[in-house]
């Protein structure tokens, strides 16, 4: 981790999102539209990169502060020190955005799959998540009490976690859990007052999908896979987040937002 500015002190009424895989991706365009919205932005990534430093310069562009944290999430132990650093640069994290997530080591069948991709899917997308949420959690209920500001808790995991896609079918489960975290937190911190949504995305053009972005693009064109016609972009992810956790949505915690441009409405 590295390139904090030493400041500290929060800025008065400026909230602090600290987002987990944001050096590209969807993570980014989170990252991007919650610096439009005035928030201090941490951006969490695995790997120290000239798109991490590009990230930061952005987000800084926007007016706000950013720093960088280089941690790999799935490694509990690093967790601690995220918050440390985010909270000595920019002040306390008033959001969490679980944004980092990993696909499968490979499409195919279910009987096929093996262990590593199994727990390598288990290990970041769920287990990251709940322990990354629960360091926020216990840091949020104490620092809350002392402030106006509003808390949220925002897990990305997927049109996944109710739709199966069974070449990949450990990322479902995965996401599946995710999800199923989302809601236990929601009640747990909702005595609080602190908000909790499960944002699932549907089909979104970012490096994940790469390989398939063609596949799926000549789907919706021919087959109406998608009823808004078009593939999500990190920035439609984005603006989701930004309204999610400025609080636009008052007296509401728990909900799930099928980002998806309606592609999982039953339709016959
Ligand atoms: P992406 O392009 O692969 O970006 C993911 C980012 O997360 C990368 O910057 C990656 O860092 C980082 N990351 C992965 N594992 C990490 C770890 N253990 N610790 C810290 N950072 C880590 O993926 P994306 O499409 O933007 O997806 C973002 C989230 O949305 C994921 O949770 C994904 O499952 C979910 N999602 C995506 C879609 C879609 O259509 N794209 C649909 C539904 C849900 P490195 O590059 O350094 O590995």
């Amino acid at each position: 981790m590295a390139s904090e500015r030493e400041s500290g002190e929060q800025e008065a009424g400026r909230q602090v999102a600290l987002v987990s895989g944001a050096g590209r991706g969807i993570g980014l365009g989170i990252a991007l539209k919650l610096a439009d919205a005035g928030f201090s932005i941490a951006v969490n990534d695995c790997n120290d990169s000239a798109d991490l430093d590009d990230a930061v310069k952005q987000i800084e562009a926007k007016g706000v502060k950013a720093i960088k944290l280089v941690a790999d999430i799935s490694d509990l132990s690093t967790h601690g020190a995220l918050f440390d650093r985010a909270e000595a640069s920019l002040g306390a994290v008033t959001t969490l955005v679980n944004n980092a997530g990993v696909s499968v080591f490979e499409r195919g069948d279910l009987l096929e799959v093996c262990e590593a991709s199994y727990d390598r899917c288990m290990g970041v997308n769920a287990k990251a998540l709940f322990f990354l949420s629960q360091e926020y959690a216990r840091r949020a209920l104490k620092a809350k009490r002392s402030s106006d500001l509003f808390y949220s808790l925002i897990n990305i995991t997927s049109s996944n976690a109710v739709a199966a896609s069974v070449l990949r079918s450990e990322y479902c489960a995965s996401k599946a859990a995710a999800a199923m975290i989302s809601k236990c937190f929601a009640v747990r911190l909702a005595q609080e007052a602190i908000a909790v949504y499960d944002v699932q995305p549907g089909l979104i053009e970012t490096p994940m999908t790469q390989s398939v972005r063609d596949v799926y693009q000549n789907r919706i064109e021919q087959e109406g896979l998608v009823p808004l016609a078009r593939l999500g972009q990190p920035d439609d992810m984005g603006g989701i987040v930004a309204s999610l956790a400025s609080g636009s949505l008052p007296y509401t915690t728990g909900q799930t937002i099928s980002a998806d441009g309606g592609m999982l409405i039953s339709r016959f």
